[in-house]
């Protein structure tokens, strides 16, 4: 079963209201840690990259590294390219073989990111691929990408015809939600993602969950959000165990013991949102319809 596109983990994640985690790995070693705690969970899961990961490893090493263990799994996965602005590294990505890009546009005026986006859907379309979408600025900066001025929410009826013009599978609304850590609690829009799935049923996308309460991410999945990103509590628990080993075991030099104190770290992470999120033991559906 293992590489699916992403349709087929969020279309039933939607329709019955759960979540799927979007965890933005780093490296084999964390890529290594959520498949483990999706495979322990029976729970589909979406790996995600962003820009910087890709430009860091290069798209093929980094495509053949997730391959070769995403082959392995026994639960449906899929590769997501996070926030990327740049076309070229989108089709880079889509040639390379990931299933889903989030085309992000939101500093372009809506109309030229609707026109843009148009093109990536038809490009990802010829690779078998799907698209998320966005018009908003999600506010903070995430690996370079972003900006920490709060820009432009627009009304709900233009994210839906922006939905409605582009063919976009899914889509990041603007729901008060940041990337990086809260400094004060956030002042959460969920009315805006039911509106917005009264308009246009697909897909919802949460960016910016890491610090949300369980209930707050509950709510937010029960009106449509299925896709919900994880790539904050991920950086935290990769460097805080890097930290925290270091710290511990100031004459040692065993990168074993260090990387599976990280590893177990980072599933630990992945465990407590796939636990959340409702998605558990949904793996075994799916193996049942996917006969
Ligand atoms: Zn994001």
């Amino acid at each position: 079963m293992p590489v699916v596109p992403i349709s087929q983990i969020l279309d039933p994640a939607f329709a019955e209201r759960y979540g799927v985690a979007a965890i933005n790995i780093v490296d084999d070693l964390s890529l290594d840690a959520v498949l483990s705690a999706a495979t322990e969970f029976e729970s589909p899961l979406i790996v995600q990259t962003s820009l910087k990961t890709v430009k860091s490893i290069g798209a093929r090493p980094l495509y053949s590294m997730w391959r070769a263990r995403a082959d392995e799994v026994p639960v449906p996965v899929s590769l997501h390219l996070d926030h990327c602005p740049d076309r070229e590294w989108i089709t880079t990505c889509l040639r390379a073989g990931w299933n889903s890009v989030l085309f992000d546009g939101s500093a372009l005026d809506v109309a030229e990111n609707t026109r843009q986006t148009v093109e990536v859907v038809a490009e990802a379309e010829r690779y078998g691929a799907q698209v998320e979408g966005e018009i908003e600025t999600v506010l903070g900066v995430e690996d370079d990408v972003g900006s920490d001025e709060a820009g432009a929410v627009h009304p709900v009826e233009v994210s839906a015809r922006f939905i409605e013009e582009t063919g976009v599978y899914s889509f990041a609304p603007a729901i008060g939600t940041a990337h990086g850590l809260y400094k004060h609690a956030p002042e959460l829009k969920p009315n805006r993602v039911t509106e917005l799935v009264e308009l246009h049923p697909i897909p919802m996308v949460l960016h910016g969950g890491t610090g949300l309460k369980e209930e707050e991410f509950l709510d937010l999945i029960s009106r449509g959000c299925a896709k919900v990103n994880i790539s904050t509590a991920l950086k935290i628990a990769f460097v805080d165990a890097h930290r925290e080993y270091l710290d511990a075991n100031p004459g040692k030099h065993d990168p074993p013991s260090l990387l599976s104190h990280v590893r177990a770290a980072v599933k630990t992470m992945a465990e407590y949102h796939i636990g959340i999120f409702g998605s558990a033991g949904r793996a075994r559906t799916f193996s049942a319809t996917a006969g």
